[in-house]
């Protein structure tokens, strides 16, 4: 939550001394509330005011990283309760589960089919974020091995799970460097497994009912552990996501500092595992920022994944791709050439149809600013006008073709006779939906 002016200038000394180069402190209070100085401008400020500005400017929800190379994972510094107030900012990430249990070979083999679970969507790559080791041999050596064995197999950061001190301290002895997150703080194994978490500096996991929350992280940080993400114990989905909720609007609308931490959802302990994908699903929209599930099957994760990335799009600023001529397949003179807008959406849309018909085409992408056919055509973002210009562009699609026959959305078919006048094309009616496009190259004559 921003500070006020009025809240900053009680910590500034008060004594004008235009040291700042501001005429009053209450002058630079404003101008610092404004964010259009810093506070060190001010020589005076007493280690304690400073302290007290830092502290209470700090973000409702901290931002924690996991991991310590490019797939590191940052969760957490999320600023609203709605996605369309402003965004959400930092995806959750989503951690496959793996048994210490496993034989060394298979743990390694199940680690690498792990790394290779992500996809193409709309121009983005999505996927897998952690690996997720748990101690089911209830042994810590094993635990400790199987750690060492998963992050040489591996650059996605690790989350340790265990209640087991010992096991505990062995495996973040090992992969310490990589920045693990410990998952085993509970009101029982604070006091043994915290101090481990403090002294190597990593990030941990606390699981409690909510009403425990914040006396266990107020614990914790007295025992020296910052980085913190809390597991709310709830029984059933409906009080789970109650609990949720309560905990994002006491982070953002009280600045609850003692539970302002990124929360986790264990998914994973359901024998069902269309459940386990609902449930992750759902905790994606509310407000889990680590999801953890035990399945890594295509059908269970490209849905949780495509979830994610569009409740994770700024919702001001659509996915678009970039204006242009695209080409699909090796398309030559007499390859089809097919008009659509920029919106990412519609345009790989499009792109898939285009590449099922395995008929080499040229798709005219205009700028749309992202909209979709209708909402561009309707904000007159799509019009006869720019589409004619584009078609009759100096070194444009007029160049690579030598037929002058473009095929517009079915959408705006109304546009036809107009465009036809004013780019001197023939233009044919697609259909209307992209559905219909491999059909419709298809019955092209040759
Ligand atoms: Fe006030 Fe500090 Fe500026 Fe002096 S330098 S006027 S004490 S804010």
């Amino acid at each position: 939550m921003a500070l006020t002016a009025l809240d900053i200038f009680k910590n500034l000394p008060k004594t004008n001394c235009k040291d700042c180069g501001v005429p009053t402190c209450l002058a630079f209070a404003m101008q610092l509330a404004a964010k259009k100085v810093e506070l060190s401008k001010c020589p005076h400020i007493t280690e304690q005011g400073k302290a007290a500005l830092e502290s209470a400017s700090a973000p409702p929800v901290r931002l924690i990283t996991i991991g310590d190379n490019e797939k590191k994972v940052e969760v957490g510094n999320e600023t609203v309760l709605f996605r369309h107030e402003e965004t959400f900012y930092h995806e959750p990430g989503i951690g496959i589960l793996v048994s210490d249990s496993l034989p060394e070979s298979e743990l390694v083999e199940k680690v690498r089919t792990i790394n290779g679970k992500h996809y193409e969507r709309v121009g983005f790559t999505i996927g897998v974020n952690l690996v997720v080791l748990k101690n089911d041999s209830g042994d810590a050596s094993r635990f400790a091995s199987a750690a060492e064995k998963a992050q040489g197999a591996s650059q996605l950061p690790l989350v340790l799970m265990t209640e087991h001190p010992g096991a505990m301290k062995a495996a973040a002895e090992k992969i310490k460097n990589r920045k693990p997150l410990l998952y085993g703080i509970t009101s029982a194994t604070i006091d043994s497994i915290a101090p481990i978490a403090a002294e190597m500096c990593l990030p941990v996991v606390i699981t409690a009912p909510v009403e425990e929350l914040p006396a266990l992280t107020q614990k914790a940080r007295q025992l020296g552990v910052v980085d913190m993400v809390l597991e709310p114990k709830s029984e059933g989905l409906t009080h789970q996501l109650e609990d949720f909720t309560r905990l994002r609007r006491a982070q953002l609308k009280k600045n609850f500092r003692e539970v302002g931490f990124p929360l986790l959802v264990n998914a994973a302990d359901s024998d069902d595992p269309h459940l386990e994908t609902n449930r992750a699903a759902c905790f994606t929209a509310k407000y889990a920022s680590i999801i953890i599930i035990s399945g890594y099957e295509d059908w269970q994760l490209l849905p949780l994944l495509t979830v994610r990335q569009n409740i994770y799009t700024d919702p001001q600023k659509p996915i678009q791709v970039k204006p242009g001529i695209w080409e699909v397949g090796k398309p030559g003179p007499d390859s089809p050439v097919l008009v659509t807008t920029n919106f990412s959406l519609t345009y790989y849309t499009v792109e898939g149809e285009v590449t099922a018909s395995r008929i080499p085409s040229y798709i005219l992408v205009m700028d749309t600013e992202g909209t979709s056919v209708l909402t561009s055509w309707a904000a007159e973002k799509f019009t006869v006008e720019m589409i004619a210009g584009k078609l009759n562009e100096s070194g444009g699609i007029g160049d690579k073709v030598k037929h002058r026959k473009v095929i517009i959305p079915g959408l705006v078919a109304v546009m036809t006779a107009k465009l036809r006048e004013e780019s001197g094309w023939d233009v044919l009616v697609g259909p209307r939906e992209a559905t219909g496009i491999t059909k419709f190259l298809k019955s092209l004559p040759a």
